[in-house]
């Protein structure tokens, strides 16, 4: 059996290496290492690919999303409705911007935010939501497009965990997660589904006005060279960047659909037993593509399990581990515990095992059977 990884980005490497050597060498060749041609092609290239009217390719998915909200021209006081239950770069650029983070309760069922708490946490100061596609599970658009105009907010896209998933409005369209809301933001850290080698980011809109603005927001406000016409930021993509990038966006929708079968077969094993609870997704359709395959253990068990399955080499993790509403940086006495009963429980009990596109059958075996004799 080849060596169990969370992410097997080497494997996939191997698949692709002339593809990939070939853009780096491109690079290198023409010694274009900043906003060299190949960061523009990989932006025409996704702009086609999710059907979006402008990318704006930047340094990271943090950076997208300070970017996005400095694009909207949100200021300080603005309060801005996120999930409790995320990586906490989401509701690190909100405070960073001085705007005022409300963190509201994700649903239990697919962990994405939950449109009640949206509901009960508008005030007139709320200026905008963040909905985050979390593990790669496309959170209610229907709903928050709605609430949205309902009362005026924006709404981005925290599409770090999400890129390629299909949204299916309520209508039967159907719709690229991203691009959906007024700007949606994504990360090609390498482990993501659509990873570079080293850090990348972009933002999307359909907006011309608003990518207009994003294009002089990554590079230091500047519309006409060395006129500096708002505060900007320096956040680029690098062209070796874009090269692996460019090789490896045909690939995606494979890559995506490799995690739903690997999602299908731990399912189809792991829901025989009833202290699991197993994420529901529509094999039909594509609206999760599985950033992470992460699991409920509800007898309490869940850290002797993660012990257990260490224990046995097998790697896993815990996302996460701590509501945002209770790290340090982001306590506020405003909140109300009883509010964020769900993200509680799935501090407790959540467990992601290793997925990503190169998992085998006998991969999947081993681990659902150190899973089932545990649990
Ligand atoms: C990874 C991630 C980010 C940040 O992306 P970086 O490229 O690491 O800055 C933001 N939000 C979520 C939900 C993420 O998973």
């Amino acid at each position: 059996m080849r060596k169990l990884q969370m992410v097997d980005l080497k494997s996939q490497y191997e698949k692709i290496k002339e593809d990939v050597n070939a853009s780096i060498q491109e690079v290198l060749d023409t010694t274009t290492y900043v906003n060299g041609p190949l960061v523009h092609q990989f932006q025409a290239d996704l702009e086609k690919y999710l059907g979006a009217k402008h990318v704006i390719p930047c340094a990271n998915g943090t950076d997208a999303l300070q970017i996005a909200m400095m694009g909207l021209g949100l200021k300080p006081g603005d309060e801005v409705i996120t999930a409790d239950f995320t990586f906490a770069a989401t509701v690190e650029v909100i405070a960073l911007l001085q705007l005022t983070p409300v963190l509201v309760d994700v649903d239990l069922d697919t962990m994405n935010i939950s449109i009640e708490a949206i509901k009960n946490a508008i005030t007139p100061k709320t200026k905008a939501i963040v909905p985050v596609h979390l593990f790669g599970r496309a959170a209610n658009m229907d709903a928050i497009m709605e609430i949205a105009k309902e009362h005026n907010l924006f709404v981005i896209e925290d599409n770090a965990q999400a890129i390629g998933a299909n949204y299916t409005w309520n209508d039967g369209a159907k719709q690229k997660v991203g691009t959906i809301g007024n700007v949606g933001a994504t990360s090609f850290f390498p482990s993501k589904n659509l990873g570079c080698y080293g850090d990348g980011g972009a933002i999307f809109t359909n907006d011309d006005e608003l990518a207009h603005t994003l294009r002089g927001i990554v590079n230091h406000g500047m519309y006409v060279r060395y006129h500096h016409d708002v505060v900007g930021v320096n956040s680029r993509l690098d062209s070796i960047q874009a090269g692996v990038l460019k090789a490896k966006l045909p690939h995606l929708d494979e890559y995506n659909q490799a995690r739903r079968t690997a999602a299908k077969k731990y399912n189809d094993i792991l829901s025989q037993n009833e202290n699991i609870v197993v994420p529901q997704f529509d094999w039909n359709g594509d609206d999760h593509v599985f950033h992470q395959y992460v699991i409920r253990i509800t007898n309490g068990k869940r850290d002797d399990l993660l012990a257990h399955l260490q224990e046995k080499g097998i790697p896993c993790a815990i996302y996460y581990p701590i509501p945002l509403h209770e790290q340090k940086a982001y306590v506020d006495s405003r909140y109300n515990e009883a509010d964020f009963n769900v993200t509680n429980q799935l501090c407790k009990e959540v467990i992601a095992l290793p997925m990503h596109t190169e998992l085998d059958d006998e991969q999947i075996q081993f681990i659902t059977d150190a899973v089932l004799e545990f649990v």
